[in-house]
């Protein structure tokens, strides 16, 4: 009785360990297999998702970033010719604005070396520190036009040429800094209120000798031009005194920086008569038939002599009268 007791225990505990065991066996093959309980995953698909479209959202971030970014590639940079800009800028309400729009301008043009110069007996604090803010590379001059030259308050623009002295100024500083140099490079006189588009400094940048295109707004005109026939320029279109030796606008021109070295004496004439300022410069340089004309032959425009309109400052005066003018703390 005592055995049978016995035999039947221990075949209850063998049973029992065998159906446990298959349980273990079971749950253990479960483990290894996808669940197909969508319930169990929807937390985790979700997670996936998230992700996901974080990563999109990061992968097309960079895509944008990359298409922004400017070349980086610095030995390729180095051998473009530099583009010198030589500018005048005179100390006036708008010149912060006019000196800005500018240099962000320029910080989209490779290798261009700004050369500022005021017309001031003194660099200022406020050029000075644009300048150090603006990312350019730069150089700050300064020359004073002399009293009897410099145009007074009411007159007219076209009385006195402007920024005489100072593009000259600009022209001694490469001669002297840039003398020994073999670099290959092109001057620009870019004066601070016009609008650049950047194709020009691209149109610019290989000039052998002097290159030219056309200047939208200018001279009472759309745009004046020089008139291109098989590649070559052969005369002006312009509303007035077309016979002058270079009937073009400042803006409209870059002599290469072998010329301007080549030729040490080459500078603009203060005292030349209404309109003969660009000639003063270039009659020695170049002539007629070796201009290179850029911007498909002379027929985009993309350089405009916009001029910046003087603020009113009506509403300034009556306050200040009253005490209640501008903090004059605040740089404009
Ligand atoms: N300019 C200057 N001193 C002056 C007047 C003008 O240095 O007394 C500069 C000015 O900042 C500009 C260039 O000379 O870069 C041409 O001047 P402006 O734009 O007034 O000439 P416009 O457009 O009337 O020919
Ligand atoms: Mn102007």
């Amino acid at each position: 009785m005592a055995a049978r007791m016995k035999l039947k225990l221990k075949t209850v505990f063998v049973l029992y360990f065998m159906v446990s065991l298959m349980g273990l066996v079971y749950a253990l093959m479960q483990l290894g297999q996808r669940c197909d309980c969508s319930e169990h995953d929807l937390p985790k698909d979700r997670a996936i998702s998230r992700l996901r479209d974080e990563l999109h959202r990061l992968q097309a971030q960079i895509r944008k970033l990359e298409a922004t970014k400017q070349p980086q590639n610095q030995g390729h940079r180095s051998s473009l010719p530099t583009i010198f800009v030589i500018t005048p800028t005179y100390a006036r309400l708008v010149q912060k604005a006019e000196l800005t729009r500018m240099s962000q301008t320029f910080l989209h043009v490779p290798q261009l070396h700004w050369i500022v110069v005021e017309d001031s007996p003194r660099r200022t604090p406020l050029v000075a520190e644009l300048l150090r803010k603006s990312g350019l590379t730069y150089t700050h001059l300064h020359v004073a036009t002399a009293k009897e030259r410099k145009l007074q308050e009411g007159d007219p623009s076209w009385l006195k040429p402007r920024g005489v002295e100072q593009r000259n100024e600009g022209l001694r500083w490469l001669r002297e800094d840039r003398r020994d140099q073999n670099q290959q490079g092109v001057v620009y006189f870019a004066d601070d209120d016009n609008t650049y588009s950047l194709q020009l400094f691209e149109e610019m940048r290989n000039t052998q000798r002097v290159s030219v295109w056309p200047v939208g707004l200018v001279g009472g005109m759309k745009y004046e031009s020089p008139v291109v026939e098989g590649g070559k320029v052969v005369r002006f279109h312009t509303g007035w005194r077309p016979n002058r030796p270079f009937p073009m606008d400042m803006a409209g021109f870059a002599v290469s920086l072998k010329l301007v070295l080549a030729d040490p004496k080459a500078c603009f004439d203060g005292e030349a008569p209404m309109g003969f300022l660009e000639s003063s410069f270039l009659k020695g340089l170049v002539t007629l038939d070796e201009l290179e004309p850029k911007a498909e032959n002379c027929t985009k425009v993309l350089v405009w002599h916009t001029r910046t309109e003087k603020p009113k400052m009506k509403r300034e005066d009556a306050m200040q009268s009253q005490g209640l003018g501008s903090d004059p703390a605040v740089e404009v």
